[in-house]
């Protein structure tokens, strides 16, 4: 496959160097000159297989040679094998499907392990000391973390903002060591992203210690979660099939990018839902044309806490690409939500007897408001309700139960750096051994 660069076409890779390379000079994004395409009777096979195979499936047609089959399965299996997607039902026309079974409990997981052991086989082949470098809002730093733990020639350096993931997600973010660093930045998430984008532009460094980045601007990420789309699809009964539509939790916005390349490729599903908090700059857009990103606002849905997302770009190329017009609300709806109605949700969702966590719970209150009759409406669940312990036992006046695979966790000491946003600061961990 080849991906070029959204803000320079010039630049053209393969798969491989766009997952080594993770941003492209200036900053722009890796995206496919032309996406594979299944037909009718080839997405009928695919929605047969299990769970790997399907993935499978998917990623060859994007990568093709560039990884030997059997290999790629192997890999595929290595990734997946512990975050299998499951649908809930909530009511007669609404489920969630459920990204997170795997080891950090959301769905990060997924990108992560692939991306990882895409990594480790290219690390294989050439043999030379990288370090991955990502700024995290709460799950895709334990899920990188998790990911790359323990392995040979892989550094990993994970920043977060100071004090805004909970104390859950801390815990399973920092108690690794080993291979694994993990700095909290006093400031917000975006400033954290800020300097992973100087990190990166910063052309000695970028060659001294080979930086690689994990966030979801990485291709490989993007194209493992385009896999449980597929998943989903069969998982749902025929009868239903017909009139999908999606709700989405975004943040970074890598989510439904998978979730709309999955439908460029050949799924059929009917319809997508961008479902924000108060951090509103794309539903915002959409209605009034204009980008006006504002200071970023601290929510409990605390991983989509995010006013410029990265992959906003790569959605509207897509609608470039597929001549899809952006505003036609048959392909593409969008809402944001409040705190005061997303704790609504979370209650109603409970009286419905699920306990669902903040993130989802957005995702459910917009597709709530626009699914139709006759549709058949899915939420994304992207962590599992134990992440936000405290915040959903004083919304719903309950105790949960915290998983045996968690309580470990809650343990073991961490090992953290704190620094102020300064590049320089950084810049010095970064070159330590
Ligand atoms: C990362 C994350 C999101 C947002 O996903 P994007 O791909 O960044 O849009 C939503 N919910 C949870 C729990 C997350 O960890």
């Amino acid at each position: 496959m080849k991906l070029y660069s959204l803000k320079d076409s010039s630049q053209e890779v393969t798969f491989l160097k766009a997952v080594e390379l993770g941003l492209c000079k200036k900053q722009g994004l890796f995206f496919p000159k032309k996406l594979p395409f299944f037909k009718k009777n080839e997405i009928k096979k695919i929605l047969k297989m299990n769970f790997f195979k399907k993935s499978y499936k998917i990623l060859n047609a994007f990568i093709g040679k560039e990884i030997p089959k059997k290999k790629l399965y192997k890999i595929v299996k290595k990734s997946f094998s512990k975050t299998i997607p499951k649908i809930k039902k909530i009511q007669k026309n609404i489920s969630c499907l459920e990204l997170f079974h795997g080891p950090t409990f959301a769905f990060k997981d997924f990108g992560a392990r692939f991306m990882s052991q895409i990594i480790f086989y290219m690390n294989k082949i050439n043999k030379k000391k990288i370090t991955i470098l990502t700024a995290t809002s709460g799950d895709t730093g334990a899920a990188v973390a998790h990911a790359f733990y323990k392995m040979k020639n892989i550094k990993i350096v994970i920043l977060y903002p100071k004090g805004k993931i909970s104390d859950i997600q801390e815990k399973m973010l920092c108690n690794l060591g080993k291979n694994i660093k993990t700095i909290s930045v006093n400031g917000s998430f975006d400033e954290c992203q800020k300097l992973v984008k100087t990190a990166f532009n910063d052309s000695y460094l970028k060659k001294k210690i080979s930086l690689n980045s994990g966030n979801s601007i990485n291709i490989s990420r993007l194209l493992a979660q385009i896999c449980y789309y597929f998943e989903a699809f069969s998982l749902i009964n025929k009868r239903n099939r017909k009139k999908i539509i999606i709700s989405v939790p975004c943040g970074n916005f890598g989510n439904i990018t998978a979730g709309l390349i999955a439908k460029s490729i050949g799924l059929p599903i009917k319809k997508f839902i961008i479902s924000t908090n108060s951090n509103d700059t794309v539903p915002r857009f959409l209605k009034n044309k204009k980008w006006e990103p504002r200071n970023t606002i601290s929510t409990i849905s605390n991983a989509m806490d995010i006013s410029v997302p990265n992959n906003w770009d790569r959605i509207e190329e897509l609608f470039k690409q597929n001549k899809w017009n952006i505003n036609d609300s048959n392909y593409l709806n969008y809402d944001s939500v409040s705190e005061k109605n997303t704790k609504k949700s979370l209650k109603e969702l409970h009286k419905l007897k699920y306990i669902s966590e903040p993130h989802a719970s957005v995702a459910y209150t917009v597709l709530k408001k626009k699914i139709k009759d006759k549709e058949y409406g899915l939420f994304l669940g992207t962590a599992h309700p134990i992440k936000f312990k405290n915040t959903i036992e004083e919304v719903l006046k309950i105790n949960i139960k915290v998983p045996e695979k968690i309580k470990k966790y809650k343990k073991n000491k961490l090992f953290t750096y704190s620094i102020n946003p300064e590049f320089s600061i950084l810049k010095k961990i970064l070159m330590e051994k």
